[in-house]
């Protein structure tokens, strides 16, 4: 039996750490500046680095590096080792404050949207000290944010502590108001990780699943996920041998995994962890979706992250429950005993529908991806519509307020299930509405929009940025309210805000097409595609929300989308040459062999004096010429698109023609797939990939 407790946090340059070893003076005065946001002395950095490295060097560790999350969406490192040339042709291990707090990558090679010419290709690395380093194949990882010569933001941590500073600055104005006082405003999140699981030598043998992570062809089985026997179901041992390993690896990163089961689609599972801070919790995402990769490897499986790896069942998202407290532990989406009379939460929850009304388009821009839009609106995830849910209790304290009525709680507070044998439960005060895109929970929103390989960096960046702005302009609102009005002004803003934002509040089922009918009543947006959505984000009102609070410049914000649109491209890009290849590789070749077998059976058969029967035969060749020629669209659209230099232009062109082009070859593929003999298939099946881990 694993000692959790022991292990856990092991490979962390933590808290516990530090305290063990450094002075208490430095100990203090390291916490006191990163409290304060003050950048570190040349001394404490002297200090720092030199009881790292003797940590790092204790549990093995050759080299360091700084750990950083470029545009890329995942994590880049560039590993330098401690050694040091001495005396008599010998080494020492060193590592200065100066080699921990800045490092120089070339940042030539790293997406910049037009930032940053190739020829000032210097990129700048700076230590987050809000997040631990750790230690990752014997190489001490330190957390850095990643700039470029000119100081332009070229990654995705950099705007997320902003954001946190912005909210801070907000939040501690508006918590005056009610006479809080804190030293810190934290955004907590907890991020729910979903993936699938498929066997290695199968996915070795697509070039799809290699390539692209999703399949592109595949012929749907008799058994998806209707009979709902996969969900929280008995995990398979091979399986439970890859979480064991998964979460000892994390506990001992300090990775607070906690909660691991069989999710909706067969071979499809989560992972939650306990919420931490936000930019602990994208580092701690990040780690998560690292090791699941290379710890399925080791055990024969690959992972794949991918929003919809599989058609015809649920895909993966990744929800992000997201909340925010004080430095003390108040959280304050907590709405306690009594919402009614709860001002200060009344004042933030309507804060928060007002930010989702007003920046529901940017909320919806953060999630957007190619690989998203397959997930968002079929039948697994909320539609591409931001609504908020807040469940019928809530709703009725708003509706009262609207309607200056005193609110009478009616709900039952506890669920009794059997006599005196189970205990009484307690029932949350929201229902668990799973069709909402951002549904408050309890004490939490949480926002399911999110892809399941997407950073969480960006979309909580928005989230934190957008609530600082109404924060503060709920402060400017209130501004002058007396002590003794302020309970009468504050319900008075709430109704304001309520009756102006209520179109967002939406309880019922977002799944529905009923749904998509209201929305566009209400006059509420669907930005169905990534192309469609990223234009959000260079919208004026949203470029400047984020240049106010001093997130992005705006030629930040425009090299963003510039690479999210360039990203998109790309991806289709590579999808549809994957397509093509598939189609000319396996596909045609698996159906003309099998044609020219069942034509060899029938010209013997009519030299024995017996008249075939071509009806197969000739379904199989109508099929495969159909789908011949769906390839050949393909190569023309595809064309087409790579030749348009405007990565905008290029974008709807890839949306609208490129991919319904793939559409169209992977209904006559997946139909010719269907026809072929079991000897014939070119490629692991659809059942073969969901049903092959049974060890
Ligand atoms: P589910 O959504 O599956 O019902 P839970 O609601 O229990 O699961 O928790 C999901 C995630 O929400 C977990 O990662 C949990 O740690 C996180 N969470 C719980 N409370 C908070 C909070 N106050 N702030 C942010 N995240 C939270
Ligand atoms: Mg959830």
């Amino acid at each position: 039996m694993t000692n959790v407790p022991k292990l856990f946090g092991s490979l962390a340059f933590n808290e516990r750490v530090m305290k063990d070893r450094l002075p208490a003076k430095t100990y203090k005065e390291f916490q006191r500046a990163v409290a304060a946001g003050e950048p570190l002395s040349r001394e404490l950095a002297d200090i720092m680095a030199y009881a790292m490295k003797d940590w790092a060097l204790e549990h093995g560790c050759t080299h360091y590096t700084h750990w950083f999350q470029p545009m890329t969406g995942i994590t880049a490192e560039k590993h330098e080792s401690f050694i040091q040339p001495a005396a008599d042709g010998r080494v020492i291990m060193g590592f200065s404050g100066k080699d921990l707090i800045q490092g120089e990558p070339d940042a030539s090679s790293f997406p910049s949207g037009g930032l940053r010419a190739t020829f000032e290709a210097r990129g700048y690395t700076a230590w987050d000290p809000t997040s631990y380093a750790f230690i990752k194949d014997d190489c001490l990882c330190i957390p850095t944010a990643f700039c470029s010569y000119t100081g332009d933001v070229l990654d995705k941590k950099t705007p997320l502590l902003r954001s946190i500073a912005a909210l801070d600055k907000s939040a501690k104005r508006v918590l005056a108001l009610f006479g809080i006082h804190t030293e810190k405003i934290v955004t907590n999140v907890g991020p729910e990780q979903e993936y699938f699981l498929v066997d290695k030598k199968l996915w070795e043998k697509r070039r799809d699943l290699v390539y692209c992570g999703r399949t592109l062809f595949g012929a749907k089985v008799p058994k998806g996920q209707e009979m709902e026997d996969h969900y929280f179901g008995v995990i398979k041992p091979r399986v439970k041998a890859f979480m064991e390993e998964l979460d000892e690896e994390l506990w001992k990163l300090g990775v607070l995994a906690k909660t691991e089961h069989n999710e909706v689609a067969p071979a499809q599972h989560e992972l939650a962890p306990i919420f931490s801070p936000v930019n602990i919790a994208t580092d701690h995402n990040q780690l998560m979706m690292e090791y699941m990769k290379r710890i399925a490897m080791k055990h024969g499986m690959v992972c794949l992250l991918h929003e919809k790896p599989f058609e015809g069942i649920n895909g993966s998202g990744k929800h992000n429950n997201w909340s925010i407290s004080t430095v003390e532990g108040k959280n304050l989406f907590d709405p306690g005993d009594d919402v009614y009379n709860n001002d200060q939460f009344l004042l933030f929850l309507a804060a928060v529908l007002k930010g989702v009304d007003e920046y529901q388009d940017v909320m919806r821009a953060t999630v957007a991806s190619a690989g998203n839009d397959h997930r968002l609106g079929a039948n697994e995830a909320p539609p591409a519509i931001v609504s908020v849910f807040l469940g019928t209790e809530l709703t009725g304290v708003l509706e009262a307020i609207a309607a200056d009525k005193p609110y009478k709680a009616h709900h039952e507070t506890m669920m009794k299930l059997s006599g005196e044998t189970v205990p009484a439960l307690e029932k949350d005060n929201t229902d668990r509405n799973r069709t909402s895109p951002f549904a408050f929970t309890g004490n939490k929103f949480e926002f399911r929009m999110l892809g399941s390989q997407a950073s969480i960096a960006c979309t909580n960046a928005y989230l934190n940025t957008i609530f600082a702005e109404e924060l503060d302009w709920v402060a400017e609102e209130l501004k002058g309210v007396k002590p003794a009005g302020l309970s009468k002004a504050v319900k008075a803003l709430v109704k304001k805000i309520y009756l102006a934002h209520k179109r967002i509040v939406f309880n019922g089922n977002g799944y529905t097409d009923e749904w998509v009918a209201e929305a566009e009543k209400r006059g509420l947006l669907n930005l169905k595609s990534t192309p469609e959505a990223l234009a959000a984000m260079s919208a004026k009102k949203n470029v400047d929300l984020v240049v106010k609070h001093g997130i992005f410049t705006k030629s930040e914000v425009e090299s963003r989308v510039e690479i999210q649109y360039e990203l998109y491209n790309k991806t289709l890009n590579i999808e549809a040459l994957t397509m093509l290849d598939m189609l000319h590789k396996d596909l045609l070749p698996a159906a003309e062999k099998y044609l020219k077998d069942l034509t060899t059976t029938a010209m013997n058969e009519k030299a024995l004096g017996i008249k075939p029967d071509t009806t197969f035969l000739d379904k199989l060749d109508k099929a495969t010429i159909q789908m011949f020629a769906d390839g050949t669209k393909l190569e023309k659209v595809l064309l087409a698109a790579e030749k348009i230099a405007d990565q905008k232009k290029a974008g709807t062109a890839y949306h609208d023609k490129v991919l319904a082009a793939m559409d169209t070859l992977r209904a006559s593929g997946d139909a010719v797939e269907a026809m072929l003999g079991s000897e014939y298939l070119p490629y692991p099946t659809y059942g073969d990939l969901l049903y092959g881990i049974n060890d």
